[in-house]
């Protein structure tokens, strides 16, 4: 097999975002290939088993497929089959389980180092997309202890902490969704959130929801607080009144948000500002100052990574593969994705 091969358009990351860009591409006649570092929506993959999306079924939709879902809110499951499905449908062109390493930019074309299943190869590509969300790449707390085997900055499942003490880390929707699983699964739980109080961004069914449970004792909280260590067996927080108090833990949450793969930026040349972790592009087209590569979803918004998700960047591609309408629309389909819906 020849180690060098060619693609029109080379695709990175096949979630959701990196899908609607395949399903763009298509459809003006291109056969894009999309890559993954782990499996078709790795990053929804990686979500609590049964979590449910806040978000409602329709926006999660892709390429005018219909999403069937059993309740009002799509589970983790029905997604993942979901977009199995739409790949399927659309005869995408999909490698998953290979990595890309490195972009170089020449005068004819882009030169991508990738790791595939069987080793390195070196592709080229006359455009790149870069739909590679932001899962892959959790904040740290800068600790000493955070790399302990029993400290995760993901969570899968409550379960399996029946009985134990843990320690969640965050007060943003999946500290607080965490928290309560795990509470409602038996564990002992405890909150260190840096902040003095849960701010709007919690989902108005959650919020209540924890500040009863801290209200009632139910689970112990520290606001306004600090993590400075994490031992095997105990968690270092600095409270707000500045005393130092030590938590039992037999296991520590961090959901302290994720970030884009600012070393890939780096690595491939694209600026961003250090401080906010924006990019420079083009907002119309998502073109970077690297020519021909292109950003959608996510890693648009640097550190704010809440501002893009699946809802709006599913009409990325649209703006990276479209014509001047087709970017006119996909700008007013998220200006009516980002209207404020009274929740
Ligand atoms: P997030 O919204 O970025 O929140 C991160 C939390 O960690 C914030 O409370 C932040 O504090 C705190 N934090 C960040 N760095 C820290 C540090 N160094 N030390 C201490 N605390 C730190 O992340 P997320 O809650 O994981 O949510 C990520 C995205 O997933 C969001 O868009 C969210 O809406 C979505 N989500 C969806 C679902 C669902 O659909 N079911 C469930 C959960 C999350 P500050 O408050 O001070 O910023």
């Amino acid at each position: 097999m020849p180690d060098t091969r060619h693609e029109h358009a080379l695709i990175v990351g096949a979630g959701p975002i990196g899908l609607a860009c395949a399903i763009s591409a298509k459809r003006r006649g291109l056969d894009p290939m999309v890559i993954d570092s782990g499996a078709i929506a790795n990053s929804i993959v990686g979500y609590p088993i049964g979590m449910r999306f806040f978000t409602t079924p329709e926006r999660l939709e892709i390429g005018n497929h219909p999403i069937v879902s059993s309740g009002p809110k799509t589970t983790r499951e029905e997604a993942l089959m979901y977009y199995r499905g739409v790949t399927r449908a659309e005869e995408l062109r999909v490698q998953t389980y290979t990595r890309l390493v490195d972009a170089a930019p020449a005068a004819a074309h882009i030169a991508c180092t990738v790791e595939t299943r069987h080793g390195q190869e070196t592709w080229t590509c006359d455009r790149l997309v870069l739909a590679t969300g932001y899962f892959d790449h959790p904040n740290t707390l800068g600790v000493e202890g955070e790399d302990l085997p029993h400290v995760s900055h993901y969570f899968r499942e409550a379960h399996e902490a029946y009985g134990l003490d843990v320690v969640v880390i965050g007060g943003k929707n999946s500290a607080v969704e965490s928290a309560l699983q795990l509470f409602r699964a038996g564990a002992r739980v405890t909150l260190v959130h840096r902040r003095a109080e849960f701010t709007k961004s919690v989902k108005y069914w959650l919020r209540p929801d924890i500040e009863n449970r801290i209200a009632f004792g139910e689970i112990a909280a520290h606001l306004g607080a600090r993590v400075c260590q994490i031992t095997p067996t105990h968690v270092s927080v600095q409270t707000a009144e500045g005393s130092k108090v030590e938590v039992q833990a037999d296991r520590v949450y961090a959901m302290i948000g994720f970030h884009p793969d600012f070393d890939l930026f780096e690595r491939i040349g694209i600026e961003y500002d250090v401080d906010s972790g924006r990019p420079t592009f083009n907002s119309d087209t998502l073109e970077t100052n690297v020519p021909r590569v292109y950003l959608a979803g996510s890693p648009t918004t640097g550190r704010r990574i809440s501002e893009v998700f699946i809802e709006n960047g599913r009409f990325d591609g649209e703006k990276v593969f479209g014509d001047l309408e087709s970017r006119e629309r996909a700008q007013e389909l998220y200006r009516s994705i980002n209207r404020p819906r009274g929740e």
